[in-house]
């Protein structure tokens, strides 16, 4: 017998239909001895539909209205779910994340979790009842509603397992789990059994969009395993875990990446110290966010600065960077706001040498330019041309042959 808690996204409670089904799987596992708890997502599209009514409205909504309101798509599912179970005989009844005890900040729309209070679903797992707490909420310190930024009922649910200890997070949602890479763009993308904290980190920051990243971080920052499986077919999923705990040990697990990107680059800038602070100080003060970042000095004693951007703050950098580099006396100024980031990601780096060299041949012979390259303890990242996203996704792929499943002497090596 276990404590799970479970979670079921927006597409797993879409109708009616799939509330019952959802029933029908917490059944199965309460039957198998198991004590539950669920967090759902409101219905799918529910949210969406939320917001665009807000912003129909007004520009800026109140931040606590808008909370208010987006708050309220996991109340209708939560609810339905309830009696969906109490229809079938099962027991269960329904909490909004303020009723249960769910403290944040008070940064509405972007809250953090401060507190899960416990004693209430202690006592309904007393009465052998189902929990069913509604994801993407809390209160903050006046008793007002919060929620937790877009995808955070993964957070409620990983928060929630964490203070009651439970076995295991379980993350129901529309995918069989996590990819080496996006399957729809690589069919022979392949399901990882176990991936580790940190790379699924990596992942998520690069646009995996499985999982809310802060309820990875939060998974393991209190070493709560997390289950990502499908409520729509049978299987094992991924398991997020400890590094220690992987049996499939690999060079690299997977391929993330990004076409939400823009290029900017300065280049011929007369060398002066300082600046590259200049440059970056200008950008940030219109709270544009950097990601890669490039220098080299040139022969002539000048500076190329390059650099990545949100394809959506492109036209905004543009303009602060021509007036730039008028300011600065910069030869060229050279934009792309159509590429795309590619990253290979994987904990075998840190003790293995030539990933670089192998990803980067594979780039080669598949005549791919690379315009920009970082690289991080477990990750290495390129920037490619859009067009040669699917074409660099598939080449790097191949050559660590990440489509079939583990090498034993890989193992051998790394241990
Ligand atoms: N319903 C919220 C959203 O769509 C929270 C979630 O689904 O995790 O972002
Ligand atoms: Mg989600």
């Amino acid at each position: 017998m276990a404590l799970l808690v479970q979670k079921y996204g927006g597409s797993s409670v879409g109708n009616l239909d799939r509330i019952h089904h959802v029933a029908g799987k917490i059944i199965q596992a309460k039957q198998q001895g198991h004590d539950v708890v669920v967090v759902v997502s409101a219905m799918y599209g529910e949210t969406d539909r939320l917001i665009q009514l807000a912003h129909a409205l007004t520009h800026q909504p109140d931040p606590r209205e808008f909370d208010m309101l987006i708050s309220t798509g996991e109340q209708v599912s939560m609810s339905l779910l309830a009696m969906a179970l109490n229809a079938k005989q099962c027991p269960a009844r329904s909490f909004t994340g303020p009723q249960l005890g769910i403290h944040t900040d008070s940064t509405h729309t972007k809250a953090r979790i401060l507190e899960v209070k416990t004693d209430i679903i202690q006592r309904e797992l007393n009465h052998g009842r189902v929990v069913i707490v509604a994801g993407f909420q809390g209160r903050n310190e006046h008793g007002d509603i919060t929620t937790l930024g877009r995808g955070g009922s993964d957070t409620t649910a990983v928060a929630i397992a964490a203070a009651i200890k439970a076995h295991e997070c379980q993350i129901y949602t529309d995918v069989d789990g996590v990819y080496t890479t996006d399957p729809h763009l690589l069919p022979k993308a392949r399901l990882l059994p176990q991936i580790s904290f940190e790379e699924m980190l990596e992942m998520a920051s690069l646009g995996a969009k499985v999982l809310q990243m802060r309820s990875v971080e939060l998974a393991s920052k209190h070493s709560m395993p997390i289950r990502v499986l499908s409520t729509f077919s049978e299987g094992q999923g991924t398991l997020v875990t400890f590094e220690d705990k992987i049996m499939d040990k690999r060079l690299v697990s997977g391929i993330a990446f990004s076409r939400e990107e823009a290029i900017v680059s300065l280049s011929g800038i007369p060398r002066q110290i300082g600046i590259e602070g200049c440059i970056l100080g200008k950008i940030s003060q219109a709270h544009i966010e950097i990601d890669m970042i490039a220098q080299n000095t040139t022969a002539q004693n000048t500076i190329d600065f390059t650099f990545t951007v949100q394809r959506r703050e492109y036209p905004k950098a543009l303009k602060i960077v021509e007036e730039l580099g008028k300011e600065l006396g910069a030869i060229s100024v050279k934009t792309n706001a159509k590429i795309a980031k590619l990253s290979l990601v994987g904990i075998g780096m840190r003790s293995h040498t030539g990933v670089a060299t192998t990803m980067f041949q594979a780039l080669g012979d598949a005549k791919i330019p690379i315009q920009m390259i970082t690289t991080s303890e477990i990750k290495i990242s390129v920037v490619v041309d859009e067009t040669h996203l699917e074409q660099a996704v598939k080449a790097v792929h191949e050559a660590f042959e990440l489509d079939k499943a583990h090498k034993p002497q890989l193992q051998i090596a790394i241990e």
